[in-house]
């Protein structure tokens, strides 16, 4: 990163992201001072050859910028006085994306960066957009707050795209975040610890909405139809996505149909049916989202329909891991609280449900609407007593304990099921930390006890 060249430039937080900004400025010029209060972490950056600093101790006035890493809680002590610190000697705060931002402006403009934001689903779009961009042939990057930090993804080139998962942490800290196409799925109430109120959060996430050359916003919330429509205002052009009914303007989902509509005439673009990774009404907005970024970028409706239908989606969440005859198995291990696994739930019409872990407050009550699709429920971990007291009565129950039960109980009654399709469903409502580590292991766990099911085996022979 050239653009703090020969500037001196505080950093903290030397995790994944915060060591490979620090290693792009140094080796942009900048004079870095780093500080995490990881003993480990800094020992890190030792051997990598940077300049690790007490920040406490140092001269704040010479800094012309303080770089925090995303995911610091700005609450969390140690960020908190750097962040005093450099308020106090009127030092910018900023992170990550925004040095991208700027690199990009300085060296090449020409690069593409789409920059997808949202309470839920951005993950997915983020990379159902990549998947899309790379089948059609565009040189295409992921990254961001989906995994590979902005500065360990292939330098910056005309041509090249960027997808950039953006939380509102990183918005906050990107006061000129200025996307070739911004994306904000949705809005719900989350992290509101970090962001006060409902109106501040919101206000970080049209940020990066306002900031972008074209627009694509989810409206099927209030708070981002307001943003839409201010959009409109300001004379940005907008793409209107809803997964909640159709639109004058805009992509819309009718799961499976996706449809494209202009000044109310709509025409059907897509079809999701068949399509295992995006399944689910959710699903349809997050399809609906990633088709309209192409759209923005001016990629025929055409062209995009057929690439979407090889996503393979993500990990762990609603991931088909394999099929046997009737049978899906389903690994959902990131569903760690009731309202994720009702996205599940409803996704399936058949369903043998292994659920339970560590439980979160107000369990599974929640979902007693989709108690009628239950075939039977195998309960694990910590929860599993309190959980099988909930279903008394309107689910049939079996106290598993173990994962590795719960799959051979759950497969060994579904293979019985002469229903057209059914799922083995791993949708915990629950954290993984009673049993696993996190929700990755124990959706691994999940796969590696589906693959050694003798009608699994039998079938890949
Ligand atoms: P994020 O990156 O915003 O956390 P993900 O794409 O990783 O979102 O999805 C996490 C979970 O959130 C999924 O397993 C699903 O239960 C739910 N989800 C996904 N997309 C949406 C959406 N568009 N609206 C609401 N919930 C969603």
């Amino acid at each position: 990163i050239t653009c703090l060249s020969g500037k001196r430039v505080a950093l903290f937080g030397l995790g994944g992201s915060g060591l490979s900004t620090a290693k792009a400025l140094a080796a942009g010029g900048a004079h870095v001072v780093c500080w995490d209060d990881a003993e480990a972490r800094t020992q890190t950056a030792k051997d990598a050859g940077l300049s690790v600093a007490d920040l406490r101790n140092e001269d704040w006035s010479g800094f012309s910028a303080l770089v925090l890493a995303p995911g610091v809680p700005l609450t969390h002590p140690a960020p908190h006085w750097t962040v005093e610190k450099a308020r106090a000697a009127g030092v910018e705060i900023i992170g990550d994306i925004e040095l991208f931002c700027r690199e990009r402006r300085l060296v090449c403009p020409e690069a593409v960066l789409i920059a997808i934001t949202g309470t839920n689903g951005k993950s997915t779009t983020t990379a159902l957009i990549a998947h899309l961009l790379k089948t059609l042939g565009r040189d295409t990057e992921v990254g961001g707050n989906i995994g590979t930090p902005v500065f360990d993804l292939k330098p910056l080139e005309a041509g090249r795209h960027y997808v950039v998962e953006c939380s509102s942490y990183q918005i906050d800290l990107a006061p000129s975040l200025d996307p070739t196409v911004g994306l904000h799925m949705n809005l719900s109430p989350d992290h509101l610890d970090r962001h006060g109120s409902m109106e501040n959060y919101a206000a970080i996430k049209e940020r990066l909405i306002a900031g972008s050359r074209i627009a694509v916003v989810g409206v099927d919330d209030e708070m981002s139809e307001a943003i839409a429509s201010r959009q409109d205002l300001a004379r940005m052009p907008v793409w209107r996505i809803s997964a909640a009914g159709s639109l004058r303007d805009g992509i819309y989902a009718e799961w499976p149909a996706l449809f494209e509509a202009h000044d109310g005439a709509a025409e059907k673009v897509a079809d999701l049916s068949g399509i295992d990774s995006l399944r689910g009404q959710h699903n349809g907005q997050n399809a609906a989202a990633a088709f309209a970024a192409l759209r923005a970028l001016g990629i025929p409706a055409t062209e995009i329909a057929p690439a979407l239908s090889s996503f393979p989606g993500l990990h762990h969440r609603m991931e088909m891991v394999a099929r046997a005859g009737n049978i899906l198995f389903v690994n959902d291990s990131k569903a760690t609280n009731a309202d994720a696994a009702a996205r599940a739930l409803s996704s399936f019409d058949r369903i043998y449900w292994i659920a339970g872990g560590k439980a979160k407050a107000g369990g599974i009550t929640p979902l007693a609407e989709f108690l009628p699709k239950i075939a039977k429920a195998y309960l694990i971990g910590e929860a599993a007593n309190a959980f099988a007291e909930t279903l008394k009565g309107k689910a049939e129950v079996e106290i598993s304990g173990t994962l590795d039960k719960a799959v051979r109980d759950a497969a060994r009654d579904a293979a019985q099921d002469p229903a057209a399709e059914v799922a083995v469903l791993l949708s915990p409502a629950c954290a993984s930390f009673d049993q696993y580590p996190n929700f990755e292991i124990r959706g691994t766990a999940f796969a590696e006890a589906v693959r050694s099911l003798d009608i699994i085996r039998s079938s890949e022979e």
